[in-house]
């Protein structure tokens, strides 16, 4: 096993190989630091197997302890990623006991990513017109409509011009680097309506990003290809921010899109080379099912009323498995009120098509809409759980905190949600995180008091809930909160 990491390593040599692209966790060249990275690898080996239980990965006072012992040639401390980078580079020489995958494991400060095993490696699609009108739905005309490019992942699919392969490479590159799995990956494809984008791009763009999956597992880079043909929105000029409204998100990109000579080939918006087949995909995905780096789902999002059998037929074809959908409200009067665009007869059309297709339904929600209260987003997540199958009581008890020297109740706490069948609790607010220090640390005392479970829902862990169809997010949380 360690022969073939080697190998593919071996393989990805010149100017786009890992360690030379883009990013602080590739930009680093290990042999250039092999004194100190091997002093200090050695120094990390001998402290874990010196531990009582040398499974254990050191915890982070002990790994930067070592780390500042051994600083970065005067600039700073050597990061996760060049550790990796340098055990990979000079284990065989070196004779490093632990075994690349056993380093990795003591060193690895966040394997939740992909401790289920599989990879997510989410691509953006570029910035193009999207049919909503959604009245709280960003403007930001360097992103695909919808997101905004102070997230980090807007930022790294910006770095990448939206190119789908350079996102792949890049992303798969960088989860090598700090030593993830790479070998199953989940592909999730963000950006407006996935549906709207012409059939031509939508084939395109996933060919490309199984094109990269196939390279990097076969240790080949066409970035350079890729480098070539990349989008680069800071040519965009317009800015457009909150309420600044005209000319609007779809006239200013339809404008930078058709500006570009290259983007003037027809009436659809695509440059001459964002065009593939079906026959090319199917290619791709076939050779895919015996790559290296394989693909184990693919996430497309659209909107509800862009759902019919055809449309069903093509994610199928593009081979999708599951899509994220945006219910946004499951009231009529707030999707109105919002210019949503849909009814909630067509958000029940789109799931009955889906599930009888066998897709994976990721369902979006969003609270404190236009028009919506706390009261009506709290009765929204129970139709989520009755949606799920999810039984619940709303309020049914509350929990005494604290009491006067008479025995008065002075403080108690009663959650909104329990969940029988879970025996869990769950507590709502749409109140900005810094606010809630109170409710947090009611929630605190109830379980250290009571030993029940609770979990607080922010605003974001409504979407997330309802994103999840509820169950692992829940699962997560009982499992993090066993004694
Ligand atoms: S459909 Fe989605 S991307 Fe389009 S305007 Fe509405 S929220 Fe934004």
């Amino acid at each position: 096993m360690v022969q073939e990491t080697s190998r593919l390593d071996a393989a990805r040599t010149g100017p786009y190989a890992p360690g030379v692209g883009r990013g602080p966790a590739l930009d680093f060249d290990p042999h250039q630091h092999r004194a100190s990275l091997c002093a200090l690898i050695r120094e990390v080996e001998a402290l874990v197997l010196e531990q009582t239980n040398p499974e254990q990965p050191l915890s982070a006072a002990a790994m930067h302890r070592i780390l500042r012992r051994h600083p970065r040639q005067g600039r700073g401390l050597y990061s996760h990623s060049e550790l990796i980078a340098g055990y990979r580079a000079f284990a065989p020489s070196e004779g490093f006991v632990l075994g690349e995958a056993g380093f990795i494991a003591r060193l690895q400060m966040r394997p939740v990513r992909t401790q289920s095993g599989v990879t997510p490696v989410t691509v953006l699609t570029k910035p193009f017109p999207c049919p909503g009108q959604c009245v709280f739905c960003p403007n930001d005309v360097r992103m695909p409509k919808s997101y905004l490019s102070v997230e980090p992942g807007c930022q790294r699919a910006e770095a990448n011009g939206f190119d789908p392969y350079l996102q792949t490479y890049q992303r798969l590159s960088a989860f090598h680097a700090i030593g993830h799995p790479t070998d199953k990956v989940e592909l999730i494809v963000l950006g407006g309506t996935f549906s709207f984008y012409p059939e031509s791009y939508q084939v395109w763009f996933i060919k490309r990003c199984f094109d990269a999956l196939n390279d990097f597992g076969a240790g080949r880079d066409g970035r350079a290809l890729a480098e070539s043909q990349r989008l680069s929105v800071h040519e965009q000029r317009v800015r457009l921010h909150g309420r600044d409204l005209a000319p609007g998100y779809n006239r200013v990109v339809t404008r930078f899109l058709r500006a570009d000579a290259e983007h003037a080939v027809g009436e659809d918006l695509l440059r001459s080379f964002e065009h593939a087949s079906f026959a090319a995909l199917h290619e791709a995905q076939r050779e895919n099912e015996t790559a290296r780096t394989r693909n184990v789902g693919l996430v497309l999002e659209t909107r509800p009323d862009h759902i019919d059998e055809a449309e069903v037929i093509c994610l199928r074809r593009l081979g999708c498995t599951k899509v994220q959908i945006g219910y946004q409200s499951l009231s009529d009067e707030i999707l109105s009120l919002n210019k949503r665009g849909h009814d909630l007869a067509a958000t029940r059309r789109a799931t009955r098509l889906l599930r009888q297709a066998g897709f994976k339904i990721l369902a979006h929600m969003m609270p404190n809409l236009l028009g919506a209260t706390p009261q009506s987003d709290i009765a929204e997540l129970a139709r989520v759980f009755d949606a799920l199958h999810v039984r619940w009581r709303y309020e049914p008890h509350t929990f005494v905190l604290r009491r006067d020297r008479r025995g008065h109740v002075t403080e108690a706490f009663t959650p909104d949600f329990y969940l029988p069948d879970l025996d869990y609790y769950v507590e709502c607010t749409v109140a900005r995180r810094r606010l809630t220090r109170v409710k947090r640390r009611k929630v605190a005392e109830a379980r250290r008091l009571y030993g029940i479970m609770v979990e607080i829902l922010y605003r974001a862990d409504f979407e997330t809930l309802a994103r999840r169809w509820a169950l692992r997010r829940l699962a997560a949380a009982l499992d993090r909160s066993r004694p």
